[in-house]
């Protein structure tokens, strides 16, 4: 594949960034990268500093443009990995950042060090092209739940637009994603002689009752906000799509859905079980409260005790939003289609939704590759999404009054 002088430094970048292996948890290599892109950015004369909210967990700050506007965008993503796993299971070692034909694959490929690479990229090159505050932001904790940078740096910045570059592919735009309930259900009983039941309480199985139960969450009818109908009968289309299989009745994105993660109970064959714990993942669409899907699951649980893991709010900006009407618009211009989608897993744009910023979240990759083995990014992806970029950050507040 033949590329250009810009594209074949951002396929560089990317390479290089997945050869730091910031794995997380544990954090590992994490100085060492960050440092790399602040040198990076130092050396084109970006104004660049090294920032640490939380001990261990570093945050590349950068400004570039008119530092003096007030209006202002911030690019960012993440620069932590999932870990490889089987490292024999890959084609390549996952932190080569092996270029081969259309590819390079390797761990963070495309989530997200591809994306960052672009940010980078962009930041000195634009530069001095653009008249507002232009920010970058690569945090290190994406991946263990942002509360050492993301959530830190969304109390510290008020932008006018957040956009992260996770994998959505260069025809989609996410802007949403449905909240998180985790929980841990933990239940007791009595223990007593296999052969005599009667005499125990058997915790596996009023545990198992609880699940059953519970999952009957599934079957919540949720109102979704109007603005989003669309969005989510388009995400889940897409989803099968990309799944290749049909699936009967697919509502896992409008729906609460419910998964049971791990089960641990019981001590030997002959003992009636006297201890008993699930691990429950329930994600939560817009259109109910978090507190709401919490209290409802509590109801449903009558024999365990009900310990919340992880909850976050469902969030999303509206596709009505002006930055979303004109990054479509750049889309359909450069890329040709765009696809508006709401996704399942979380990301660090909820703690920015949560300071009513609009986010959206818009990166090369496939929404599907992250975190398998041979994880890869297309440098055709990497090409329109950075094309895409370019366009929508030289023109994002040209006339923006005047369009809506
Ligand atoms: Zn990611």
């Amino acid at each position: 594949m033949e590329i250009n002088k810009e594209l074949k430094e951002i396929v560089d970048l990317t390479s290089k960034l997945i050869q730091y292996p910031t794995v997380n948890p544990p954090a590992t290599n994490m100085q060492d990268a960050a440092t790399f892109m602040y040198e990076m950015l130092s050396r084109h004369g970006i104004d660049a500093k090294l920032k640490e909210y939380a001990k261990g967990w570093p945050v590349v700050y950068a400004e570039a443009g008119n530092k003096r506007s007030k209006k202002s965008l911030l690019l960012t993503g993440h620069f932590d990995v999932v870990p490889p796993g089987d490292e024999k299971s890959w084609k390549y070692g996952p932190y080569e950042g092996k270029l081969e034909g259309n590819k390079i694959y390797g761990r963070g490929a495309s989530d997200m060090k591809a994306g960052i690479a672009i940010m980078l990229y962009l930041m000195k090159e634009l530069a001095e092209k653009v008249d507002y505050k232009l920010i970058f932001a690569a945090v290190s904790d994406e991946e263990t739940g942002g509360k050492n940078c993301s959530k830190h740096l969304a109390e510290e910045i008020m932008p006018d637009f957040v956009l992260i570059g996770e994998p959505s592919g260069p025809n989609s735009l996410i802007i949403g994603e449905k909240g998180l309930m985790q929980v841990k259900l933990i239940c007791k009983g009595r223990p007593a002689h296999g052969s005599l039941p009667s005499f125990g309480i058997n915790a596996i199985e009023k545990l198992i009752e609880d699940l059953l139960s519970l999952s009957k969450i599934n079957d919540l009818k949720i109102e979704i906000p109007y603005d989003l109908k669309d969005v989510i009968k388009n995400t889940e289309e897409e989803l099968l799509k990309e799944h290749g299989e049909k699936i009967k009745n697919f509502k896992d994105v409008e729906r609460i859905s419910f998964n049971i993660g791990i089960i641990k109970g019981g001590i030997k064959v002959n003992v009636v079980a006297d201890y008993c714990e699930a691990e429950v993942d329930m994600r939560v669409p817009p259109g109910i409260k978090i507190e709401d899907a919490i209290d409802y699951a509590k109801k449903l649980v009558k024999n365990s005790e009900f310990n919340i893991l992880q909850s976050s709010q469902p969030n999303y900006t509206s596709p009505n939003n002006v930055y979303i009407k004109k990054f479509v618009d750049s889309v359909k211009r450069i890329a040709g289609q765009a696809n508006t989608l709401l996704i399942p897993g979380a990301t660090d744009g909820r703690y920015f939704r949560s300071k009513n910023i609009p986010v959206l979240i818009y990166g090369p990759g496939k929404l599907n590759t992250p975190h398998t083995y041979n994880e890869y990014v297309e440098i055709e992806d990497i090409e329109k999404c950075y094309n895409v970029l370019k366009y929508y950050l030289m023109n994002v507040f040209n006339k923006l009054d005047e369009k809506n």
